[in-house]
């Protein structure tokens, strides 16, 4: 599998760059912190995506997270299929949303009650409008490389592809008076935590932080970080958020408040909730959730939110991820392969890199010491990624086009998959 060819996804990407701003619809497609072109994809199955020079990838993407089925997925598929035919679209109430609410609140430890919205986006954004709602406080504390979505509020010292960028992480754009609310502390420190308490006491609504963050590549919370802050917001009846958006469904069926045992008062969810329909939703604590309209006095709204087809998606795929303990037995068993793979790779070639995981997600790092914040994931070697990438990519692997993201691993992927990625990997780094 030696996918060197790539003329018809140039050819495309040039057609592209003269529509859309930057020939993509979202920047963490645009290859431009690996150096190589876009693959314009034409089709996916279980564990491989397939693109216009009709070159086969492992799928290491996998939507980024949504596919934890694998592509195609028949069950998912055929609910959309059987739902198609009734209508798009109503803009009114189905039994279908009450199905995903109570599955939704079955599985997710904090929710007693659930807002669908159509993206991780507007679940963030609205979380947040509601905590500040139940709290009438102004000020929300949010973590140095951890993505939360693009609304204005958020995109202050925020992951994901605003870090691959390379310059300010802070978007144009925004204005001063929308980010002087949004608090930014340091990952696994809680000594800055307790500094912003401090320093703006009574006025903190929420704290907001991926319980695993994995925008700024995989990093995860140290012992005791997240029940930490569970006490920390106790004590100041602060609200706190937990951004599942990828760890969701993903780590535990429950999510990370379940594998963790610490419960949020609030958590989002995006991705995996809509099986590759774009969905999100907002949840939790009941007292807080009533403060949304037309129950209370926050407003949010969607025309489309609660679509029948996007439900019908995501309830096939929570309802076998309930029901299919053995998918997390087999994506996590693959995860300490791969992972464990990469690291005794590296260990054995004696470069300076680490390797950050958990279940089935996880990012080699070209770094040496240990990655445990922003600040270290920073210190990665961004050239070298790209080398890496490219090599990986023409070799049928299909990985994230940027250091600071997450690899997912599906339940279609076998050990067969794995193997081969990783003799890629031995032959890359010449071991
Ligand atoms: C992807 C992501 C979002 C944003 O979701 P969109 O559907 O892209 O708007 C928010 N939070 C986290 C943790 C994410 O990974």
């Amino acid at each position: 599998m030696l996918n060197n060819k790539t003329d018809r996804s140039e050819r495309l990407f040039e057609e592209a760059k003269h529509y859309i701003p930057g020939g993509v619809n979202s920047p963490a497609r645009a290859f431009q912190a690996v150096g190589t072109t876009p693959r314009f994809i034409e089709k996916a199955d279980a564990q491989f995506i397939y693109d216009a020079d009709g070159n086969k990838y492992i799928d290491y993407i996998g939507s980024w997270g949504p596919m934890i089925l694998g592509n195609n997925n028949p069950g998912v598929l055929k609910a959309v299929q059987e739902t198609i035919v009734h209508g798009l679209s109503f803009g009114a109430a189905t039994g279908r949303e009450i199905t995903m609410a109570k599955l939704a609140c079955e599985m997710i430890p904090c929710f007693e009650m659930v807002r669908m919205v159509n993206s991780g986006t507007e679940a963030t954004m609205s979380a947040l409008r509601t905590a500040r709602g139940y709290t009438g406080r102004n000020k929300i504390i949010k973590f140095e490389g951890c993505y939360h979505g693009h609304s204005d509020g958020l995109l202050v010292k925020a992951g994901s592809a605003l870090i691959a960028e390379g310059g300010s992480p802070d978007s144009a754009g925004v204005t001063e008076n929308c980010a002087k609310d949004t608090l930014t502390a340091r990952y696994n420190d809680m000594d800055s935590v307790e500094k912003l308490f401090e320093e703006y006491k009574g006025d903190i609504a929420a704290v907001i932080i991926e319980p695993v963050a994995a925008n700024m590549g995989v990093v995860l919370p140290q012992d005791g970080f997240l029940k930490n802050l569970r006490e920390i917001c106790d004590l100041h009846q602060t609200v706190l958020i937990f951004d599942e958006v990828i760890t969701g469904f993903r780590l535990a069926p429950g999510g990370a408040q379940q594998l963790f045992g610490v419960t949020p008062d609030m958590a989002t969810f995006g991705k995996i909730i809509g099986g590759g329909m774009p969905v999100g939703a907002y949840g939790g604590r009941r007292d807080i959730m009533e403060c949304v309209a037309p129950v209370g006095k926050v407003y949010q709204a969607g025309t489309l939110s609660g679509n029948p087809v996007a439900m019908a998606a995501g309830i096939a795929q929570l309802t076998c991820l309930k029901e299919n303990p053995s998918v997390y037995e087999h994506i996590n068993s693959l995860g300490e392969m791969l992972y464990g793979g990469l690291k005794e790779i590296i260990a054995a070639a004696k470069v300076d890199c680490t390797v950050n995981h958990i279940g089935s997600i996880g990012t080699l790092f070209f770094t040496g010491g240990q990655v445990t914040d922003y600040t270290s994931a920073r210190t990665s070697d961004l050239k070298r990624y790209a080398e890496y990438f490219r090599y990986m990519i023409q070799h049928g692997n299909y990985f994230a086009p940027a250091q600071f993201e997450a690899m997912f691993i599906s339940d279609q992927h076998t050990e067969a998959d794995i193997q081969k990625t990783l003799s890629d990997a031995a032959v890359f780094f010449g071991v």
